[in-house]
């Protein structure tokens, strides 16, 4: 998803989407679509007692979907829950003149809909590799991971021609540690320890608007 850029840009709001954005983790949602729920847990568990890196494990839950047919797609986009206030937050950043993007080690095919509803500008995150209608069970392109969030960050601060100041990220867990240490305002939302240590703002929700006074302090600056 591109978008135009006509005149100067406020800000730059980046967000991760599983668990900040959406409610929902969304490879749990396709595997729990898939039949395959518990098996993806104990891959996330391994993956958070630190024995898999992000990209290990990513590619450890897409190999339990070989086989599964594509129109699992369209039942998880149905069920998607934006978290509280997330909506309305993007809503008044673009009003005021924000660049907007969502950066995910969750699926293109899941959240660019939503996202493109959303009046969000730009998504980065990973794609399914779909062959006949048929999940391979492996992942088309480079994973999406906590240094490809923060690269996405800078791209677009450098494109929009957006000060490190004006940039702000939101997320959740360890694979946002990159991009809030590197965004001026890094914000913790309902996140786990070793994010909330990198964090300027910790926020324990529900709503994710309790950002909006962050991004109005930039667009006031
Ligand atoms: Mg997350």
């Amino acid at each position: 998803m591109t978008a135009h850029h006509s005149g100067s840009v406020t800000g730059l709001l980046v967000s991760d989407v599983d668990s900040t954005f959406l409610t929902q983790e969304v490879i749990e949602l396709v595997a729990e679509h898939a039949g395959v729920r518990d098996q993806v847990e104990e891959i996330t568990t391994a993956a958070m007692r630190g024995e898999l890196d992000f990209a290990q494990s990513l590619r450890a839950r897409v190999a339990l979907l070989e086989g599964l047919d594509e129109s699992v797609l369209a039942e998880v986009r149905a069920v998607l829950v934006p978290t509280p206030g997330a909506l309305e937050l993007v809503r008044r950043a673009k009003a005021a003149g924000w660049m907007t993007a969502l950066v995910s080690g969750g699926f293109h095919e899941v959240i660019d809909e939503l996202a493109a509803r959303s009046g969000i500008d730009h998504v980065r995150a990973n794609r399914f590799e779909i062959i006949e209608g048929r999940f391979t069970g492996k992942v088309d392109g480079p994973i999406i991971d906590g240094a490809a969030k923060r690269r996405t960050l800078e791209e677009l601060a450098r494109r929009y021609d957006v000060p490190a100041a004006k940039t702000l990220a939101i997320g959740d867990g360890a694979n946002d540690r990159e991009m809030l240490a590197a965004a001026g305002i890094g914000i913790a939302f309902r996140a786990k320890p070793a994010l909330r240590e990198v964090a300027d703002v910790v926020i324990d929700g529900p709503s994710l608007l309790e950002a909006w006074p962050h991004l109005e302090a930039v667009t006031q600056h």
